[in-house]
């Protein structure tokens, strides 16, 4: 809330331009500055500049705009409705100023606010929406930082829905009653089916779902996002993430999922533990993919949020065939996967030129049975492997593979707790990985990467596996684990 006695000294309006003369004055990086910014609307722009610099002549060359290349003259300013004063000469933008003046022509000098009678914005461009932060010149800086956060809460998409809703207003008018039918059928438009048609870029299907929710008074129907949370730090969330996560009505969440990310939903939000941790409370698959249904059903908007990636052991296979066998919309929105955060984490190139051309993904729990699978025989000729969900079978996951024929020189990579700022590192080779076993100060998931690119990688933050060798034996004759 504003202070009572606060009260706005450049008021913010939206002037109409288009096909309209707006002036600049100037030459240089300033006069550049705002041919981009007005460049940005449908105004003609006039760059009035004797000598002008190579970029702002590429600029005025790529948008076919109107050079007069001549000094300056009051003349030049005829019929424009605005200028800016962007020669970087005092002298001369005072004059431009008190032209301007003269003329009644609204004025935006450069740096000297004592000479505008306007400010421009920082602006956020979705065209046909706009929206523009001022801080009457207190801050550009802040401007631009309010610019950046408000960016990245709006979908790219949102001029192209601005437009279909224009389409939609007169019918919408005619069809449906002042007030909440009317309200119920735009936060439909805008939050529901139409919305997410434009997102995925199918504006026909876009039109038909508003055509649908114009002419039919059925509830809003439901979706479920399918989320990938990442591997635990907040900012390696994606934003459409993020945008999906602020407009969900509910979320289902993972345990894995940290609590700062589960916690930028809306604080109206319902939020759903699924568990899957040791201790808790957990819903089996079936479980979740009947409540996944269910909540559809209901209307709901939903997030289903995976930690990484969810279509990497996440079991959404099993979820999408629920949906899919339901008739619920649903949509995938990729994460950074923990062998991407864990490579990351080590420097660890995972594929490297005449070394490693190819990555696997797996569990390493289908190392149990007679045959070896076949991506043990990828990891034979030279693959990355990245094992999800290792830590307990990793002895049986280096002894395996040695006894395929990989060396147990073959360089290991160990990362707990990826991309969190309490993360260990470890590096060893394949015949210490067996010590991963029984270390009881691991409690964060672990990913274990395995293969020869993995000599590329930064040693300097992490700890030998091989140091723990004897340590572990202790622990484990302590704590009654066999090795
Ligand atoms: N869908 C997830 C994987 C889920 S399986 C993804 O794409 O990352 C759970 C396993 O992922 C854990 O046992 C562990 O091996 C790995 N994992 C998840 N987050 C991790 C992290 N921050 N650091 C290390 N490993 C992690």
């Amino acid at each position: 809330m504003p202070q009572a006695n606060a009260k706005l000294n450049a008021f913010p309006v939206f002037m109409r331009v288009e096909g309209k003369a707006v002036a600049i004055v100037g030459g240089g990086e300033e006069a550049l500055a705002k041919a981009r910014l007005i460049g940005q609307s449908s105004a003609v722009l006039r760059i009035i500049a004797e000598n002008a610099e190579p970029d702002l002549l590429t600029f005025i060359a790529q948008n076919n705009l109107t050079r007069v290349a001549v000094s300056y003259d009051a003349s030049h300013l005829e019929g424009v409705v605005l200028v800016f004063a962007a020669s970087g000469d005092e002298a001369l933008d005072r004059r431009v100023a008190a032209d301007a003046h003269r003329l009644g022509i609204p004025v935006n000098a450069v740096d000297r606010p004592e000479l505008c009678d306007f400010f421009t914005p920082a602006l956020v461009n979705r065209a046909p929406v706009a929206i523009a932060i001022g801080t009457e010149g207190a801050g550009p800086v802040l401007a631009q930082m309010l610019r950046a956060r408000i960016d990245q809460m709006l979908s790219p998409s949102l001029g192209s829905l601005a437009v279909l809703a224009a389409s939609f207003r007169s019918a919408a008018e005619k069809l449906l009653p002042k007030g909440n039918v009317r309200r119920r059928f735009w936060s439909g438009f805008f939050q529901g089916a139409p919305a997410r048609a434009v997102e995925a870029g199918e504006l026909s299907q876009a039109h038909d779902a508003a055509t649908d929710l114009l002419l039919s008074n059925a509830p809003a129907s439901g979706h479920i996002a399918l989320v990938g949370a990442g591997p635990g730090a907040e900012d390696l969330l994606t934003l459409r993430a993020h945008r999906l996560l602020t407009e969900a009505d509910v979320i289902v969440h993972d345990a894995l999922v940290p609590e700062a990310i589960v916690a930028m939903g809306r604080r109206d939000a319902e939020r759903l533990p699924v568990g899957k941790r040791k201790g808790c409370h957990t819903k089996s698959q079936a479980e979740i993919n009947a409540l996944l249904v269910e909540l559809g059903r209901e209307g709901k908007r939903v997030v289903r949020l995976k930690s990484g990636d969810p279509l990497v052991f996440g079991r959404a296979g099993e979820e999408m065939a629920a949906l899919r066998d339901a008739g619920i919309a649903y949509e995938v929105v990729p994460g950074v996967t923990a062998a991407f955060a864990a490579a990351a984490d080590f420097e660890l190139p995972l594929t490297l030129r005449g070394v490693s051309s190819s990555m696997v993904f797996t569990t390493g729990h289908d190392l149990k049975g007679n045959s070896l699978p076949d991506w043990a025989k990828l990891a034979i000729s030279g693959a990355t492997v990245a094992v999800y969900m290792g830590r307990s079978v990793a002895a049986e996951v280096a002894g395996r593979l040695i006894e395929a024929g990989l060396s147990p020189d073959t360089a290991v990579a160990v990362v707990e707790n990826a991309s969190l700022a309490n993360r260990r590192r470890f590096h060893g080779t394949l015949a210490d990985l067996p010590s991963l076993e029984a270390r009881a100060d691991l409690t964060g998931p672990v990913m274990t990467i395995i293969g020869d690119a993995v000599a590329g990688a930064n040693f300097e933050r992490s700890e030998p596996l091989g140091a723990h060798r004897h340590e572990s034996a202790a622990t484990a004759a302590a704590v009654g684990v066999e090795q």
